[in-house]
């Protein structure tokens, strides 16, 4: 392959109703997307999923930008790419940034796919036909919490997570469990505890909790491995994994029982699957984390989930989750708790180019 030009978009989409962590209120939604095309007029779409402030990691939509046009897609540009998990080695002299390399690194493999003539699900290897969806709850007031829980399980969401933190933990796992004893609920902490907190982590053992995301600080793999001696509730690393590395180490620690993959926070699908196939090994259960994605996102998201040890429902949500209208065609749906694998090619949706026009604020062809 030889990129002939790159696109990026700065799209902006307005959520239906704001998404709220630990740390940060998301109520619009900044995203790049990435459109490359090659000389024989195929092309491929990725997603740049960096927010507009540092708060999740230290890229942000800006710092993206400026690193694929000034860095990335120069180097891309001078090479032929015989496959997509060459662009790995290529970018290798730009260190981190993996949020940048990933919309390029997500449209490369949607172009092969497409050039191949195969689903990105079977580019990746992945063998299910249906991914089990899951659905995260953001977090506010507890009536609220508990009235979205009660609409995403008639919708037939599989697992539910929520979004805690110290002066909200114990209260509304409680009042989830008094509704639902069996539910498959998990609690994501965005680094809001540290070591001194860990009476309040054993605490949580009794709510039977499929994992804990991410309790400790978001550059910790050594506090984890202390704290997960000491609580039941298996620990679920998100924001300190960034690299194939930082996932061996954590696993040679024992700082976690299940990893979060999220391509963009590790630098692309290719570090994702190889992720994906050390935890296979070591049999830790991998499951995709969701970063507010549109459809292109989400697309990429389905096909990793694919992928035989991905046992654990992720993120993956419809299309309606989370917007009015999304801008791939069709939407993303969940039926009976299952969203199906795309067998058509590439990502396996069609851009919705007018809804795509209308949610672009600025873009720039290179
Ligand atoms: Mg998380």
């Amino acid at each position: 392959m030889q990129l002939e030009s790159v696109t990026l978009r700065h799209i902006r989409m307005n959520l239906k109703s704001p998404f709220s962590n630990s740390l940060e209120t998301v109520t619009a939604r900044d995203l790049i997307i990435v459109e490359v095309r090659d000389s024989e007029g195929e092309v491929g779409f990725g997603e740049g999923v960096a927010f507009t402030s540092p708060w999740y990691t230290e890229e942000t939509l800006q710092t993206s930008w400026h690193m694929l046009r000034d860095f990335i897609i120069p180097k891309l540009k001078n090479q032929l790419i015989a496959h997509p998990s060459d662009v790995e080695g290529i970018l290798a002299g730009i260190r981190r940034n993996p949020m940048a390399k990933s919309a390029i690194e997500g449209a490369i493999w949607d172009l092969y796919a497409k050039r191949e003539g195969i689903s990105l699900s079977r580019a990746l290897g992945g063998s299910s036909q249906k991914i089990k969806a899951g659905v995260a709850v953001g977090a506010s007031d507890p009536s609220v919490m508990l009235e979205e829980i009660h609409r995403r399980v008639d919708e037939g969401y599989e697992r539910i997570k929520v979004k805690i933190k110290p002066s909200q933990d114990i209260s509304i796992l409680e009042a989830i469990r008094h509704s639902y004893p069996n539910l498959s609920l998990m609690a994501d902490a965005n680094s809001a505890y540290s070591l001194q907190d860990i009476d309040r982590l054993k605490a949580l053992d009794p709510f039977h909790l499929l994992m804990i995301e991410q309790p400790l600080a978001a550059d910790d793999i050594v506090d984890h491995a202390i704290l997960q001696k000491e609580i039941e509730t298996p620990v679920c690393l998100d924001e300190s994994i960034h690299s194939y590395d930082d996932a061996r180490r954590a696993l040679d620690l024992n700082s976690c029982k299940i990893i979060n993959i999220k391509p963009g926070r590790v630098g692309g699908l290719s570090v994702s699957k190889r992720i994906h196939d050390l935890c296979s090994e070591r049999g830790i259960p991998v499951w995709c984390g969701g970063m507010l994605e549109s459809g292109i996102g989400r697309a990429h998201n389905i096909a990793l989930s694919s992928l035989a040890n991905f046992t654990i429902p992720g993120d993956v949500s419809a299309s309606a989750r989370y917007w009015e209208k999304d801008i791939i065609e069709p939407e993303v749906e969940v039926e009976n708790g299952l969203i199906t694998v795309s067998k058509e090619n590439g990502i396996g949706y069609e851009i919705n180019w007018q809804e795509l026009e209308r949610v672009t604020v600025s873009k720039e062809v290179y």
